[in-house]
């Protein structure tokens, strides 16, 4: 079996990995370069990288396998040539399906808006690019496979590419429905990780599956996100716990947070409940995903991932302001989030800011989305709370430990970081 990295060796983000054998090759991730790590380039400089990987070194069985659904790891697929199989768990697809319909709606109620209007201009073909963008989108990703989560106490079924074995393994990460992946031909056996933590509610799995399944292991491929970081991730009770403190001292808490972060969302709910401040979304996609994430994961989690939010709109205004809430949020409802709070007084309400930081304190971060920054700004009563979606230094050490592989290659990691 061989390896080549296409990219991920230097930089966070737009991972590519490639392992053949004579008559058979397995793609992990094919993902979009992020803002600020590597060169960002043209969909037609990504479409032609796309191309030129596939059209060398060219097997009889090929496919591709997605870790999860963030841009920097899925964010290419629609590239990928015709005849090649695609693979996903089914939450990545369902994740995705979710983004690119509510971005389809959008962009036709848009486009008809603009009809009504004189004349075409700039907004009338931005409008119409973004429409056949999330159309070609939705097209392609109805032609990719799926895989269900193996239910507890079932052995993982391998998906088998010509003479090559590929098992998918849940775990945590910052977007539901995350996996790693045992690789298996030849006689040889690869670990690819994926994007992993083991402080996430989820992640109490890790070690039990690596010391189950992650044995023999020729190659370990393990991202190294925060190998330049020593401190260690606080987990997401301790994040949901420092929630609840900060909520009892304000009545109108707004949530900055991801809409697809399963994790986030309980640990954000769970304060809520314990501050005694109903939920709130205002947002369309946040709360399908948490329909979603009820529907496919209440029951297992006895409750924890089980959202019953209330869906804000202005007839609920009175009532909210007399009883207070938490409403999750984000970036793009900035505009609707400074027209509420325009009305509450500054004094009673408060931002937690439970995304990255880097988007509102790196420059280069800012110029790329500045809503992150003017979120943060918008309030005078702002606290950070959040813990990261990768493995700490200490938690990557003791994979390494747990599968003993004989060689290691970090991904998904910055060019000069080491363990
Ligand atoms: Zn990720």
């Amino acid at each position: 079996m061989n390896i080549k990295v296409h990219r991920g060796l230097d930089q966070i983000g737009g991972c590519i990995t490639e392992i053949w054998t004579t008559t058979s090759r397995v793609f992990i991730d094919v993902g979009r370069n992020l803002p600020g790590c590597g060169e960002l380039s043209t969909p037609k400089e990504e479409e032609q990288l796309v191309e030129s990987i596939f059209a060398s070194n060219k097997k009889k069985y090929e496919a591709v396998f997605y870790s999860h659904g963030h841009e920097d790891h899925v964010g290419l697929f629609t590239y990928i040539p015709k005849g090649v199989d695609q693979h996903m768990s089914e939450g990545t697809k369902v994740l995705l399906d979710i983004k690119y319909s509510i971005l389809l709606d959008a962009a036709c109620k848009q486009v008809e808006e603009l009809q009504k209007i004189d004349g075409y201009d700039e907004e009338y073909s931005l409008a119409m690019s973004q429409l056949a963008d999330a159309d070609n989108k939705i097209k392609h990703l109805n032609h990719i496979d799926i895989w269900q989560r193996t239910p507890p106490r079932q052995e993982p079924k391998p998906i088998v590419v010509g003479d090559i074995k590929v098992t998918p393994f849940f775990n945590s990460h910052s977007i539901y429905d995350s996996h790693m992946f045992l690789i298996e031909a030849d006689g040889k056996r690869i670990w690819h990780t994926g994007d992993y933590r083991e402080h996430g509610y989820m992640g109490k799995g890790l070690f039990p599956t690596l010391r189950k399944y992650a044995t023999d292991i020729d190659v370990l491929i393990t991202e190294g996100t925060m190998l330049k970081r020593e401190d260690k991730c606080i987990h997401e009770r301790e994040v949901s716990r420092k929630m609840a403190s900060v909520m009892q001292a304000f009545k109108y808490v707004f949530v900055l947070a991801s809409a697809t972060d399963i994790e986030r969302l309980a640990a954000i709910k769970e304060a809520a409940n314990s501050a005694k401040k109903p939920l709130c979304v205002c947002s369309l996609f946040m709360k399908k995903t948490m329909e979603f994430f009820t529907e496919k994961e209440s029951k297992l989690s006895k409750g924890l991932f089980s959202f019953v939010p209330l869906f804000y709109s202005d007839k609920l205004f009175g009532k909210l302001k007399r009883k207070g809430f938490t409403m999750v949020v984000g970036p793009s409802q900035l505009d609707r989030v400074l027209e509420l709070k325009d009305k509450l007084p500054e004094e009673e309400t408060l931002l937690i800011y439970s995304v990255w930081n880097g988007y509102y304190k790196l420059q280069e971060q800012i110029d790329i989305t500045p809503k992150y920054l003017q979120f943060h700004d918008m309030f005078q009563n702002v606290v950070d709370i959040h813990t990261s979606g990768h493995a700490d230094k200490a938690t990557i050490k003791k994979v390494i430990e747990t599968v003993k592989p004989k060689e290691v290659i970090f991904i998904h990691k910055e060019a000069d970081a080491k363990l």
